[in-house]
């Protein structure tokens, strides 16, 4: 088979900065709307939507719309606008029930982290007990 430009198992750096760019992430054509989601909350710095496969009864994530892929890719100046989204995920979290009980607050990263998409998310999962340690 002859490898496509688009195929991950074939990596090059080329083929790695395509990857790392923004024209190739889902998120970001959630946030220019050429993808739908059920949004929860949407400024000019965050959007946060439902999770299409959900793990629990309660699932969204929260983004930055600045494309970073991961958050070993974070920069010191990006330091506010993570603030800013863990606020926003803790605000989110009790509006929709999990003030009391609390929620998982999970930001993958890369392939040992179990990262699928690579643009910066924060997942929040509640609405039931979670179990620990994670797989
Ligand atoms: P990760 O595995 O990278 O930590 O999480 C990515 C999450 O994005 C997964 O939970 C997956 O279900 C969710 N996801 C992937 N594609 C879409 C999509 O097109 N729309 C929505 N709403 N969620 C998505
Ligand atoms: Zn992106």
């Amino acid at each position: 088979m002859i490898p496509s430009f688009g195929d991950k198992r074939y990596s090059s750096p080329w083929i790695s900065w395509y990857h790392n760019d923004m024209s190739d992430c889902i998120f970001c054509k959630i946030i220019k709307g050429e993808i739908p989601a059920k949004k929860l909350y949407e400024d000019d710095e965050l959007l946060a939507f439902h999770d299409v496969n959900p793990q629990a009864p309660v699932h969204f994530l929260v983004i930055p719309k600045k494309h970073i892929p991961n958050i070993m890719e974070l920069d010191a100046s990006d330091a506010a606008l993570l603030g800013r989204l863990l606020f926003k995920a803790q605000e989110l979290a009790a509006t929709n029930g999990c003030a009391e009980k609390g929620a998982r607050f999970v930001i993958n990263c890369k392939s040992d982290g179990g990262q699928s998409v690579d643009h910066l998310h924060c997942h929040i999962l509640g609405g039931r007990a979670m179990a620990w340690p994670p797989g």
